[in-house]
């Protein structure tokens, strides 16, 4: 047992929800915040704060007694929630306003090191416009040019993270995601994202039938599965290194590919009907020699392994969504 007590913000999310699981299998003690619960399992923390971190009080109360946090709550979904433009607002003001309390309510309460995860969506737009050769190297990141104002916080919030280190002495690990999917991430209802949304559509569409995709299709992406996320996340919190580092994958697919990958999984082939749709930058994908050189670890995961298993529980969730619904009827 780890005398260690640990936050995770954001802990009712997808990411944040697995990381408590990893934390208790390690033997910290865990207390996890959010304002909503996790929609599909019971938290494995020892204490979990239902609050609105945009409330200073509700953060005061989270890090009451704590030594580490990660700090994972943020507004935030996939392309049809981030570049509709509809949510800037709440974007930038909530996400920032967690993180300013973080960190000032943190270094008060004698927090020593915080995790904080940014995103991909940092990197500027100039680098992603050759889908076959985009640019995302941790140093790229500036001249900054983010193509969302999710992407701005994000790197705002960085900046935070290692000015405080500088002038409070606070320890920092900042991490740079790339499109993390896997069982338990939000698979339906607008803040989904591509792998969730594909093994949706294919799943509830028969053998030979027809599912939209936005776009062409032929944007590249990469995609990290949660397991091996979680597990840099770890590796990194526990390195002597601060970041900021790239944690993703470096198996870039087109979202055709990734369509195309996903009805191997179901055994069933859909026509795809490209359609006008939010899209974010044309070309993206993880650069890991960073990671490499300094973890001396990367994710090694297959893609397909990852989105077997995600093709898997999302099924199962279309099941029993239409067996409740059946019963309600
Ligand atoms: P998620 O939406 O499942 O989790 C974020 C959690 O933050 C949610 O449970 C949400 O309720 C909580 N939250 C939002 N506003 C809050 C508030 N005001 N007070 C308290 N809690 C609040 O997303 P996720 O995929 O688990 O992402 C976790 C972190 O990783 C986020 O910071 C996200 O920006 C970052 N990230 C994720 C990805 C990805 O592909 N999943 C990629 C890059 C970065």
């Amino acid at each position: 047992m780890h005398t260690k007590r640990v936050l995770v913000a954001g802990a009712g999310g997808f990411i944040g929800g697995h990381l408590v699981q990893r934390l208790k299998s390690e033997g910290f003690w865990v207390r996890g915040a959010d304002i909503k619960e996790h929609e599909f399992a019971e938290s494995a923390a020892d204490e979990f704060l239902l609050g609105d971190l945009t409330d200073v009080n509700n953060t005061r109360a989270a890090l009451a007694g704590i030594d580490e946090v990660y700090q994972l709550a943020a507004d935030m979904g996939g392309a049809g929630y981030i570049f509709t433009g509809e949510h800037d607002a709440a974007v930038m003001h909530d996400s920032a306003m967690i993180n300013l309390h973080m960190l000032e309510e943190g270094r008060k309460a004698g927090v020593k090191k915080f995790f904080y995860s940014s995103s991909a969506c940092i990197y500027p737009e100039y680098n992603q416009m050759d889908p076959d050769n985009p640019k995302c190297s941790e140093e790229s990141a500036y001249p900054a040019a983010p193509d969302s104002e999710y992407g701005w916080e994000k790197l705002f919030s960085e900046r935070l993270y290692f000015a405080y280190h500088r002038n409070f002495g606070v320890q920092v690990r900042v991490a740079r995601f790339h499109n993390i999917f896997g069982p338990q991430g939000t698979w339906c209802g607008g803040r989904e994202k591509s792998p969730a949304a594909l093994c949706r559509k294919i799943a509830e569409t028969p053998d030979g039938g027809e599912i939209e995709l936005w776009g062409d299709g032929l944007q590249t992406r990469s995609f990290l599965f949660m397991e091996e996320c979680v597990e840099g996340i770890r590796r990194f919190m526990e390195s002597d290194f601060s970041g900021p580092v790239n944690i993703g994958s470096e198996e870039m697919v087109t979202i055709n590919q990734l369509a195309e990958i996903i009805m191997g999984i179901a055994g069933k082939r859909v026509r795809i009907k490209h359609v006008p749709g939010p899209l974010g930058v044309r070309g993206r994908n993880s650069d890991n020699h960073l990671i490499r050189e300094k973890l001396g670890w990367e994710p090694k995961q297959p893609l397909r392994d990852g989105l077997s298993t995600t093709y898997a529980w999302i099924a199962q969730q279309i099941t029993q969504s239409m067996a409740t619904s059946s019963t309600r009827a």
